[in-house]
Parts: C-alpha cells; sequence; structure tokens
C-alpha cells in the first residue's frame, strides 16, 4: 500500500492555519502537563539556598523556607519551567565553548559532586556551577568561582549596562556567598543571552564585609522560619512593584503586619 502523505493539501491556507493552532495548543498542554507534574515531584528544599539569601523581601523568603504555599495559581507553570530546563542546556553549551577555549573549567569535584557548601547546621547550602582551575591570561587569578546565568535580551543588556551589583543584586549576593563558603578570592560570571547567544563576562572579587552581612542575614531569615515569625514588609502598599510580583502576595497582604 501506498501512503498517501499529501491527502491534506486541499486544505486552504486559512483553515491550515488555524488546524496548525489547534495542533499546537494540544501537544504544549500535554508538553507543560508533564513539565508540571515533574516539578511537583522534586523534593522541596529542606535548606535555604545560597542563590536566594540576596532576595529584597526578608519575608518572602521566610515563606520560602517554611513552605508556605504560594497563592493560587502562582506556582510555576510550563512556560516559566520550559526556561528553567533550557537554563541547563545553555550552561552546559558555555561549558563546551570556555573549555575548547582553554579555560580548565570544572563543574563537578573529586568525588563527582557539584562544587558545594552546608552551613548553619545543614540549613543554609549552596551549589556552585563551576570552578575555573586555570586559564589562559585574562587578566584574572585562578581558581575562580564560575556561575553562569541564561537571560532574555532585556535582562541580559541591563547586566552589561549596570553590572551584576546593581543590575542583579540576587545574583552578586549569591557569588559573594558561594566565595566565602568555597574559600576562593574571585568570581567570574558567564551571562548567556538566550535571543542571540551573546556571552558577557563579568569578574567579581570578593567581598568578605559584604559575605558576613549576607551570612547574618541567611542565620536571621532561618530563625525567624523556626520561631514562625514574620519579618516586617518590604512595602507599605501591595501595589509596591516587586509585591506586584510576589507569590504570596495574597498571603503576605491578608494578614496583619
Ligand atoms: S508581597 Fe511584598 S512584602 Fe509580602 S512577601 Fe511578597 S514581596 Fe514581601
Amino acid at each position: 500500500m501506498i501512503l498517501d502523505l499529501n491527502h491534506q493539501s486541499g486544505l486552504v491556507y486559512g483553515r491550515a492555519a488555524s488546524v496548525g493552532a489547534d495542533t499546537t495548543a494540544r501537544i504544549n498542554a500535554h508538553v507543560d502537563a508533564a513539565l508540571v507534574a515533574r516539578n511537583r515531584q522534586q523534593r522541596p528544599r529542606d535548606y535555604l539556598g545560597g542563590s536566594r539569601v540576596g532576595e529584597a523581601c526578608a519575608r518572602k523568603l521566610v515563606y520560602e523556607v517554611a513552605h508556605m504555599p504560594k497563592d493560587v495559581g502562582r506556582d510555576f507553570d510550563g512556560s516559566i519551567l520550559r526556561i528553567f530546563d533550557a537554563g541547563h542546556q545553555f550552561e552546559a553549551l558555555s561549558i563546551r565553548w570556555l573549555r575548547q577555549a582553554g579555560f580548565d573549567l570544572r563543574d563537578r569535584g573529586a568525588d563527582g559532586e557539584q562544587f558545594s557548601f552546608v552551613a548553619a547546621g545543614g540549613k543554609l547550602r549552596g551549589h556552585a556551577d563551576g570552578v575555573i582551575v586555570t586559564g589562559p591570561e585574562i587578566g584574572i587569578r585562578w581558581p575562580s568561582l564560575w556561575e553562569h546565568k541564561a537571560l532574555g535580551q532585556k535582562s541580559w543588556t541591563d547586566l552589561v549596562k549596570r553590572g551584576l551589583r546593581l543590575s542583579k543584586p540576587i545574583y552578586f549576593a549569591q557569588v559573594q556567598l558561594y566565595m566565602a563558603y568555597l574559600d576562593l578570592e574571585v568570581a567570574l560570571l558567564t551571562a548567556l543571552n538566550r535571543d542571540t547567544l551573546a556571552l558577557h563576562h563579568e569578574v567579581v572579587p570578593f567581598e568578605p564585609a559584604e559575605a558576613q552581612q549576607l551570612s547574618d542575614r541567611a542565620v536571621d531569615i532561618l530563625r525567624a522560619a523556626e520561631a514562625g515569625e514574620l519579618p516586617a514588609r518590604i512595602a507599605q502598599a501591595r501595589d509596591f512593584y516587586l509585591c506586584r510580583f510576589c507569590h504570596y502576595a495574597a498571603r503576605c497582604w491578608e494578614v496583619p503586619a
């Protein structure tokens, strides 16, 4: 039997577009449902991640550490989970490109595990993307902490323009804490532009006082979560821009401060 692979060739363009849209919606519904299901199966962290300590709102961090449920409809959906997944793939690409360029970039220690630290009795932890042991002469002293971020165009451009400390204070805090606990004096942040695949690199020196403040903040957050206390809100009104994007806004503003 000969298959007629062109049996739908009589479709008019308008109808073909609508069939295509239907197909897209149906397939994506399955893809996103699978991503959401996989995400739900992951065990929630039982610690405060070093990558979160620089979050501007201490109250939000306490909600996270205490595993308070997010507001209805504010869990990560398929579109966000696809971006997270893509981030891992982009990171693997950047690692490959840097290694090809002669950087001895290790994403695992001698034990085969990610470079990581544990502090505050196991309640504060961090997992680094890697350590560059040595590499070409680029005016930076090795070894260096290596952190990778895959960013959309707008976010990437802002990082290039304003630098890590101002543009991405959470990531700046992350690398400061990681350097402190992994005993490294410098970090190299690689930011890949998800739209153009352009690479931006920023050298971030270790700032001990900054790292100490962040470490103290982490301990305060953990103490508050254990004691069931809620730190003050970051704003006076719920239409503050950070609150508008916060996944705990309904919970946060429905209780007295
Ligand atoms: S709604 Fe605003 S104040 Fe409340 S936890 Fe979120 S960011 Fe903080």
